[in-house]
């Protein structure tokens, strides 16, 4: 590079690639957003180039739904819209960068990588200081072989060769000027599966850099595991359980809401809110488990603005904190005890709505029921108790 500042002066950014739609890994969602370690895989990656101190601003290539479900941009942070091919997602952060120097560092990730490390942007960014462009490269430690039937070929001498993984490093004004000539139709042999080889198109040096394993790309549905391993996510997070009990009067002549339904009967359940019994344990077990006092702490009964509320937002404040712990709720169960009415038949509506409020699958929701055999004021149909288990998995930190 002409520029005579020092190379390590020159601003870092971030290019994150999220667009692709990942069905190779069968995961039941966009890759990007599969939970790892609590964590949508590609917030892994956002938070460790957002986080990291030499790196001031970003692009995040992503469908705006995806922005959104991995809970919005870091500070400094833009979104562009994936394109059809990896090149033209890049060539579309490169269009929200047309402001930058020059002489700025570039980092473009895959965002099916979320084992990226301060170390390696690191490494990265300092390849920079002697070439123009870098790529993280591990050794080929299988034996490889030709195969195009079913039938293997000859074995590939694998000395010489290497992985290539991401971040790769690029000055911009490199990065643009290849992706300028691939517009311009210079590059003729197909589109580009990294941005490194279209550097190279240019007669440009491309540095290898030790990669890391943790950068492991995850592809198939195995890959979850086996990053749960590298990233030792599953020492990252433990498991916390939490009760809650919960009692409400039965007065004539009221609605009855139980397990977020209203049920038909002669009663209803007297309370501040709309005194669903179930609801009120489910959301006490889940402040339970995050140690993060109970329902009244949060909602006062002598707060009018809770009067008659609808107790599904009590649930939905729980799971909220839940999330904003980066926390995961992996089990509910629920057991409603009343002589009358029978909840039996209302329980598949209860999993259901349930789920639907705590933003889980049905699976993780069990509901029971059971009465006193007549004894005691659920005996007598004084009222209606509720007992919850809520089982998260948190982070340790
Ligand atoms: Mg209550």
């Amino acid at each position: 590079m002409t520029d005579s500042s020092p190379a390590s002066a020159a601003p870092a950014l971030a290019i994150l690639l999220a667009g692709g739609t990942g069905t190779r890994a069968a995961l039941g969602t966009p890759k990007q957003l599969a939970l790892l370690g609590g964590k949508p895989v590609l917030r892994w990656s956002l938070d460790a180039l957002a986080g990291h101190p030499s790196i001031t601003s970003g692009v995040l290539v992503a469908h705006d739904d995806v922005v959104t479900a991995v809970g919005g941009l870091p500070d400094g942070w833009i979104s562009a819209p994936p394109g059809r091919e990896r090149q033209e997602s890049v060539a579309n952060a490169l269009a929200g960068l047309a402001d930058r120097r020059d002489d700025a560092r570039v980092l473009v990730h895959d965002a099916a990588r979320p084992g990226v490390s301060a170390a390696v942007i690191d490494r990265m960014l300092a390849a920079l200081d002697t070439h123009d462009a870098a790529i993280p490269v591990l050794p080929v430690p299988d034996t490889l072989v030709e195969q195009r039937t079913e039938l293997a070929g000859d074995v590939v001498d694998r000395n010489g060769l290497a992985r290539v993984q991401t971040p790769q490093a690029f000055r911009l004004a490199i990065l643009r000027r290849a992706h300028e000539d691939a517009q311009e139709g210079l590059a003729t042999d197909g589109s580009a599966t990294d941005d490194a080889q279209m550097v190279r198109r240019l007669g440009i040096d491309v540095a290898a850099v030790p990669g890391d394993a943790r950068l492991h790309k995850l592809t198939y549905a195995d890959d979850m595991a086996i990053l749960t391993g590298l990233l030792g996510i599953d020492a990252m997070t433990r498991t916390a359980v939490g009760m809650g009990y919960d009692v409400h009067r039965l007065v004539p002549g009221k609605p009855l809401w139980i397990g977020g339904i209203e049920i038909a009967h002669s009663h209803g359940l007297e309370g501040h809110s709309d005194a669903d019994v179930a609801l009120h344990a489910l959301t006490d077990a889940i402040l339970g488990a995050l140690a993060d006092g109970d329902i009244g702490d949060h909602f006062p009964p002598s707060d009018p603005q809770w009067r008659g509320a609808a107790s599904h937002r009590f649930l939905e404040f729980a799971a909220r904190r839940v999330a904003e712990r980066r926390g995961q709720i992996e089990h509910v169960d629920l057991t409603i005890i009343a002589e009358a009415p029978k909840i039996g038949p209302h329980r598949p509506a209860m999993r259901a709505r349930i789920a639907e409020i705590l933003a889980i699958p049905r699976e993780r929701v069990s509901v029971k029921a059971t009465t006193t055999e007549r004894l005691g004021f659920t005996g007598r149909r004084e009222g209606i108790a509720a007992q919850a288990a809520a089982t998260l998995r948190l982070p340790e930190n």
